[in-house]
């Protein structure tokens, strides 16, 4: 049997071909500066380039290195819980691909680990090399969410962390669909404690999080750990309610009580137009919660493997999944 494992890094690669053997070679000096056993296990989401080639042979020399394929695409938050359920480690480490979150701050979260701290999450206090919309829409996303939740989820901090076991069975056990992981590490609770960094510019390629993904990410941030969309929709309809009757009360005096009444159309349509769009609105509210329990109805299974390289001992069962 060999040594128990006791730091496992999760690293999710979409599309790396361009980084990961910088990654690895990084990666490697840290974890080998702390001397103590460990493994770098590469969830492949369903790359289209040669990353899957890149890390198998990369496998075959290096037994530290250890490869799950997914049969497609599944979504960064998928790919790491997939590295939590084959992790083996006492200490669970989600860093990205792409060398951002730089991997000599690994150490350092060690370091606190090792002084009782069950999740150390790295938190940014500047961005490189990022567009202006990022750092603005990433910046008010966290502040929304902050805003909208009783969970004290910390702002400016990503996936980059480390976890103790307990907390990785703990996340685990949740098998909820449409994740957003590092709200749920909050949830969970235990010690946490946060250290900072300078987020570094992309190593090479381009990013693998398009509008479309961040607006899904931001998405399930809100909506899976608040219902204050709902309540606002509530309240809006209050309001408008409210202003309705007025109007109402206003116009019937009109009516009554002087000669002046308005002929003109364009009052109606006002009415009819704002008033559609708010139910729209609050119908589209709806809508994201309701698919969202369709999602949990389904019990899909999070993910699918095609493959798996060094990984021996899979750590759920496929009903779990
Ligand atoms: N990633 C993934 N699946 C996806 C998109 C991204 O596994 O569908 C990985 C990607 O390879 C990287 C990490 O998630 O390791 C973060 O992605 P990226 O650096 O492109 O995001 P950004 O830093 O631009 O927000
Ligand atoms: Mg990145």
């Amino acid at each position: 049997m060999e040594t128990a494992i006791r730091h496992s890094v999760i690293i999710p690669v979409f599309n790396e071909e361009a980084v990961v053997n910088e990654t690895y070679r990084r990666l490697t000096k840290v974890m080998e500066s702390i001397g103590e056993p460990y493994e770098l296990l590469f969830i492949n989401d369903g790359s289209r380039d040669r990353t899957a080639e890149i890390i198998e042979t990369i496998t075959v020399e290096d037994n530290h290195v250890k490869l799950l394929n997914f049969s497609r695409n599944f979504g960064h938050q998928i790919a790491i819980t997939a590295g939590m359920d084959y992790a083996l480690g006492d200490t669970i480490i989600i860093i990205d691909a792409d060398l951002q979150d730089p991997p000599e701050l690994i150490p350092q979260m060690v370091e606190k680990w090792k002084e009782g701290y069950e999740v150390i999450y790295a938190k940014r206090i500047k961005r490189k090399g990022e567009s202006l919309f990022k750092k603005w829409s990433a910046a008010l996303f966290y502040r929304t969410l902050r805003a909208s939740t009783e969970v004290n989820i910390p702002v400016d901090t990503g996936d980059f962390r480390l976890m103790d076991r307990k907390v990785c069975e703990a996340m685990r056990s949740i098998r909820e669909k449409n994740r957003f992981v590092r709200g749920l590490v909050s949830w969970v609770g235990f010690r946490q404690t946060a250290i900072e960094y300078v987020r570094d510019e992309r190593f090479a390629g381009e990013t693998k999080y398009p509008l479309k993904k961040m607006i899904r990410l931001s998405m399930n941030g809100i909506l899976s750990f608040s219902y204050k969309p709902l309540k606002l929709a509530m309240y809006l309809g209050f309001l408008i309610s409210f202003a309705s009757f007025v109007a109402l009360v206003v116009t019937l005096y009109l009516k009554l009580f002087t000669a002046n009444t308005i002929p003109g159309w364009t009052s109606i349509m006002d009415c009819l137009l704002l008033l559609n769009g708010i139910t729209l609105t609050i119908l589209g509210i709806l809508g994201e919660y309701v698919g969202r329990i369709y999602d949990e109805t389904k019990n899909r299974p999070l993910y699918i493997l095609r493959s798996q390289k060094n990984v021996h001992q899979p750590q759920v069962s496929e009903g779990e999944r």
